[in-house]
């Protein structure tokens, strides 16, 4: 048990809710402070995107006693629906019978988590900007402006879960040996609606992640309880098959009915929803350290901003607070030593899902359309259900487990150089699940 304290977590996202019930949890005070209104009095949250939660963060929820909660609010999806541009559909199961992932929309579970953080005891101030913080004495700065007037409030910890732009990091950034990197990908995204059918059933298979696979972009679809779906298209900015050439009606229609012709049927709104809709960025951010002795930490995007493509910056951001509670099991009232392991612990398996999940664009936007790519996962999927002790696939690793992402991406490498020859063999398409590759890839693996 810790001695209870004062905290301050700015950001009432999904990180800053959650770790918020957390510390409550534990017997602290919690004060949570977000610029923005409630988003449960705001009709539409500016960024509507559904998420999907995987393995991890239903460990973290689970810990914290929410799971059966919020699976309330999910959608169970087993499988990649992928539709190629000859109109054929390929389904592709993710991992074991049973293994699913869930489709949350965002905008409920933030609202959800709300309501269960003030159930539990956690005070929000809404409408509250922070706009700095020092550093030595956790004492937060807040006003209606930059440049105007602010009031200090002092606290014992403040935690940062103010997301990608983090004005906590920001002042951390000040600190010398502080390392940071930002990188805006040249990739953007927009948000489409495929909506519900009259009787609220969905109009495509409600439990896949749908994928249109065009190369150097694609279109996304998961389900909503409500029966519609949100699609983002993720595409370049520029050149070729980019944004800037979507700048019309015409342009746009003739666009989605080469590439995604099947879409016509489901998204009415098409030309509406594409020029309301905003273009968003998307950035890979980096930092180290996380922490200042024992006062001040990061946590979520704040610490680990990364590309969408693994469905795992929340879940990352979840697993966070795991490791934070595994520190606090280990060292109690010694924060300074939670701090300093949380982030050691934490900082290489960020980046592992960090470069995981920005080669995972080239996966979905090109290699799910790949007949060869897609024999390869049949044949790892073939071996993994023969040998479980042996192989468990890449996605598996990630998704279903809760191995270091670090571990995991090491042994994904690994995996996939063993694959690069094994479809080098002769006749691989009509030999793929033969003794041969069996014996094949054992002896790879014990190379
Ligand atoms: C298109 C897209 C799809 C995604 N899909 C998935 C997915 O499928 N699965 C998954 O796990 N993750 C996914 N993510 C990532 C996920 O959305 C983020 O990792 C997660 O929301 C981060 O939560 P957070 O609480 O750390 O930060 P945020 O959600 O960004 O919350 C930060 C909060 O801090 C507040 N704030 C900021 N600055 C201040 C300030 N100065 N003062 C007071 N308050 C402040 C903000 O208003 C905000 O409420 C996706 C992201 C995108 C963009």
């Amino acid at each position: 048990m810790q001695t209870p304290q004062k905290i301050a977590v700015v950001g009432s996202g999904l990180v800053g809710t959650l770790l918020a019930i957390y510390l409550k949890k534990l017997g602290h005070t919690v004060h949570v402070f977000d610029r923005s209104p409630d988003i449960r009095t705001v009709e539409f949250s500016g960024r509507s995107i559904n998420l999907v939660m995987s393995h991890r963060g239903w460990k973290t929820l689970e810990d914290i006693g929410l799971e059966d909660e919020i699976r309330k609010i999910g959608i169970p999806v087993d499988k990649r629906g992928i539709h190629l541009q000859d109109g054929s559909f390929i389904a592709q199961n993710y991992g074991k019978e049973g293994e699913v992932i869930f489709s949350l929309s965002r905008g409920v579970l933030n609202r959800r988590m709300i309501d269960l953080a003030e159930e539990a005891g956690v005070e929000f101030f809404f409408n509250h900007k922070i706009w700095d913080v020092t550093l030595s004495d956790a004492t937060l700065h807040i006003g209606e402006t930059e440049r105007g007037e602010w009031s200090d409030l002092h606290y014992d910890k403040v935690f940062g879960a103010d997301g990608a732009f983090s004005r906590i990091r920001h002042r951390m950034q000040r600190q010398s040996m502080f390392d940071y990197s930002q990188e805006f990908m040249k990739l953007g995204y927009k948000e489409l609606h495929i909506p519900a059918n009259p009787d609220g059933t969905h109009k495509i298979d409600k439990n896949s992640l749908h994928i249109w696979p065009r190369g150097n972009f694609m279109l996304m679809a998961l389900s909503n309880l409500d029966g519609s779906f949100t699609c983002t298209l993720f595409m370049p900015f520029e050149g070729e098959n980019s944004f800037e050439h979507l700048k019309d009606e015409a342009a746009l229609v003739e666009f989605f009915a080469e590439f995604f012709p099947d879409t016509k049927a489901v998204i009415p709104d098409l030309v509406k929803d594409f020029f309301k809709n905003p273009t968003s960025y998307l950035a890979i951010m980096k930092c180290y350290p996380w922490a200042y002795e024992d006062k001040v930490a990061l946590i979520g995007d704040s610490a680990h901003a990364i590309v969408p493509f693994y469905g795992h910056g929340m879940n990352a951001g979840f697993e966070d607070i795991t490791v934070l509670n595994e520190m606090i099991t280990k060292y109690g009232d010694d924060w300074k030593m939670v701090f300093s392991e949380y982030q050691k612990s934490r900082k290489p398996n960020a980046d592992a899902i960090a470069e995981l999940s920005r080669r995972n664009f080239v996966e979905m936007s090109t290699k799910t359309a790949d007949a060869k790519f897609l024999l390869q996962k049949k044949i790892e999927k073939w071996f993994s259900d023969k040998h479980p002790d042996k192989w468990m696939p890449l996605y598996s690793r990630v998704t279903f487990s809760l191995q270091p992402y670090s571990e995991a991406l090491a042994i994904g490498d690994f995996q996939n150089k063993i694959m690069e020859e094994v479809m080098q063999l002769p006749n691989i398409e009509e030999q793929w699940n033969s003794e041969e590759v069996e014996n094949k890839i054992i002896q790879l693996l014990n190379k």
